[in-house]
C-alpha cells in the first residue's frame, strides 16, 4: 500500500526503508526492496509481515545500488506470502505496483501464449511480464513501458526499475496517487509527499493518467494521450 523509489547518489535500500516507514499508517502485510547495482545487476528482497523482518533481512544480505524502488503490500490478488511480495520481476524488469490490474487474466493467457509463465498469483506481476515481452520484441525500456501502460485496465500506480539502466525509473499513476521528489543531483518517487519529507520538499504530483521517465536530471512526464505534460513543482512544508 506504499510505494518508493530513488535514483540517489547514496545506498538506496537503507534509505527506501527509511521512506516505507512514513507509509506504514496506510497498513500493509509484506514488504520488499529491488536495486540496480554498479554492475547494472538487479536483485531484489521480499519479506513477508513488519519492515523490520525485510531491514533485518537486508542486515545480513545487503541490496547494494544507487537507484531502488520498494513498495509495501496490502494483498488484493494472491496470499500475503514472499513469493507474492513485491517488487515482481520478469526477465530484467522490475515492478511494484498499488491498485488492482482488472484484465490480468487475460494478459496473462497472452503472455502464455509466448512461453511465459508466472512465478506468482499476483495480478502485478503481469506488468512486469507484459514489460519484458516487449523489451523481448525490442524495444527500449521507455517505450516497452508506454506499450504495456496503454494494455492496462483498472487502478494503479506503478513504478518500474531495469536490469543495466542505473539512471532510469519509468512512474505510472492512474487511480492511485504519486508524487515526485525533486533533489540535489537525486530524484525520487513516493505514494505521497509525506514519504520523501527527510529527503525533499519539492514535489510534483503526477495527475490522473500521467506517467513519468525519471533520471537524476529530472522528471519528464506525459499524459494521458502521450503528450508532454507540464505539472508544477511544488514547495511542501511538512515536519520530517
Ligand atoms: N494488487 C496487487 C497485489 O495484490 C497490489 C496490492 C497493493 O496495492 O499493495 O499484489
Amino acid at each position: 500500500c506504499g510505494i518508493v523509489g530513488i535514483l540517489g547518489e547514496h545506498e538506496a535500500a537503507p534509505a527506501i526503508v527509511e521512506a516505507l516507514k512514513r507509509l506504514e499508517y496506510r497498513g500493509y502485510d509484506s514488504a520488499g526492496i529491488a536495486t540496480v547495482n554498479a554492475a547494472g545487476a538487479l536483485h531484489r528482497r521480499r519479506a513477508v509481515g513488519k519492515l523490520v523482518n525485510l531491514s533485518d533481512r537486508l542486515v545480513h544480505e545487503p541490496l547494494p545500488g544507487l537507484a531502488g524502488i520498494g513498495h509495501t503490500r496490502w494483498a488484493t490478488h494472491g496470499a500475503p506470502n514472499e513469493a507474492n511480495a513485491h517488487p515482481h520481476r520478469a526477465g530484467g524488469v522490475a515492478v511494484v505496483h498499488n491498485g488492482i490490474i482488472e484484465n490480468f487474466h487475460a494478459l496473462r493467457d497472452e503472455l502464455a501464449a509466448r512461453g511465459m509463465a508466472p512465478e506468482s498469483d499476483t495480478d502485478t506481476e503481469t506488468v512486469a511480464m507484459l514489460t519484458q515481452s516487449f523489451l523481448d520484441d525490442g524495444l527500449a525500456p521507455v517505450e516497452a513501458v508506454r506499450a504495456t501502460l496503454s494494455r492496462l485496465e483498472g487502478a494503479f500506480a506503478l513504478l518500474f526499475l531495469f536490469e543495466g539502466e542505473r539512471d532510469l525509473m519509468i512512474a505510472a499513476r492512474k487511480g492511485s496517487p504519486l508524487a515526485i521528489g525533486h533533489g540535489e543531483g537525486e530524484m525520487y518517487v513516493g505514494s505521497d509527499a509525506i514519504a520523501l519529507a527527510p529527503l525533499t520538499s519539492r514535489i510534483t504530483y503526477l495527475e490522473e493518467g500521467d506517467w513519468a521517465v525519471i533520471t537524476r536530471a529530472g522528471a519528464t512526464i506525459y499524459n494521458a494521450e502521450g503528450a508532454l505534460a507540464n505539472r508544477a513543482e511544488r514547495r511542501i512544508q511538512m515536519d520530517a
